[in-house]
């Protein structure tokens, strides 16, 4: 028999929370007094830091599509799209709440191959669950609160841009809309070459850039940071308004994602480029950093490759930089919930 008890359970047995093996519970009883199963979580702070929040939905026919995505692929991507946000502030990720709500005809394989998914996020960012809620509900919406930790005062921000400084985003741009499209087109099969796509996994599993944000925040390089989740068309917008700012931005140095083994028309060099400039959910970091300090800047940090893709500006419009020296507006074209 399904019921509330039996769900919470199973989510528990999976999903790392600070019940598991004696060691285990010993050290992570040092951080959490009280963990999953009371009627609150009771964290205790590290000395000299700040907790960082943040509160994320993902919600069927949103979100997420049951018929092109996995229930594995939904778990994970709903714990790191909100993790996502906690690396834009430059935090180490610590703890997380699951609210969820689904239909009853869910809670069987579904649910199990959902917390699977969220598991195996959980122990990649080195997350713990600490609480939630669930109820039944005619589809899945899930909500995600994810809390980690900053030294004080270290927090990134979006707020710290100043013009002359140089503009830089982590990875390739495009990779997810490209991964989506191919999903789109080949439907649920295309995620079983999953490993062999890297446009499909940064779909499916995108990694957010934990190492170069928290790199970023100790070394006091970035004068304001994000992540990308709408495209950069719309983030950077985002970025440079509550920086006060604008911005030019170089196409050609844009990291444009290239699926291996086709030859590119210019019509795909086209495609390519909107994809870059407007599609959504790569959760690559989008920073800034001061131009003396520019030079401390890595081409690459852990695999991951950084680009430096343009300048901020006193006035306050973003432009687009192209190749043949046309200069137009970048406007923003990424994702709105409200705007269709
Ligand atoms: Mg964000």
């Amino acid at each position: 028999m399904i019921d509330e008890a039996s769900i919470i359970n199973r989510l528990r047995r999976v999903i790392p929370s600070h019940a598991g093996p004696s060691h285990a519970r010993r050290r992570a009883a040092l951080r959490i007094p009280i963990g999953i199963g009371d009627d609150a979580a009771v964290l205790a702070a590290s000395r000299g830091c700040e907790w960082v929040v943040s509160t994320d939905s993902f919600i069927e026919g949103v979100h997420f599509l049951a018929r092109l995505h996995s229930p594995d692929a939904a778990g994970y991507k709903a714990l790191a799209r909100a993790t996502s946000d906690l690396a834009a502030m430059g935090a180490t990720p610590r703890y997380f709440l699951l609210t969820l709500s689904l239909p009853a005809q869910r809670a069987g394989a579904w649910l199990d191959g959902f917390a699977c998914g969220m598991a195996r996020a959980a122990r990649r960012f080195g997350m713990r669950l600490v609480g939630g809620d669930v109820s039944r509900h005619s589809s899945v919406a899930a909500t995600l609160t994810v809390i980690g930790d900053v030294r004080r005062g270290a927090a990134l921000t979006r707020s710290g841009a100043r013009p002359g400084d140089a503009l830089y985003v982590s990875g390739e741009l495009g990779a997810a809309q490209a991964g989506l499209e191919t999903l789109r087109r080949e439907g649920a099969r295309a995620s079983a070459r999953h490993a062999h796509s890297y446009s499909l996994a940064r779909h499916l599993s995108p990694d957010p850039r934990l190492r170069l944000a928290l790199w970023l925040a100790r070394n006091r390089l970035a004068s304001a940071a994000m992540d990308i989740s709408d495209g950069l068309s719309t983030d950077l917008a985002r970025l440079c308004e509550a920086s006060g700012v604008g911005a030019a931005v170089r196409a050609a140095s844009l990291p444009l994602v290239r699926e291996p083994g086709r030859v590119a028309t210019p019509r795909d060099a086209a495609a390519a480029l909107e994809r870059a400039l407007d599609g959504g959910e790569d959760y690559e970091l989008l920073f800034t950093v001061p131009h003396r300090l520019a030079s401390r800047v890595p081409k690459r940090l852990g695999g991951v490759p950084i680009t430096r893709i343009g300048e901020i500006t006193l006035k306050r419009k973003l432009v687009l930089l192209n190749a043949d020296g046309r200069v137009q507006p970048l406007r923003a074209h990424g994702w709105d919930h409200f705007r269709k």
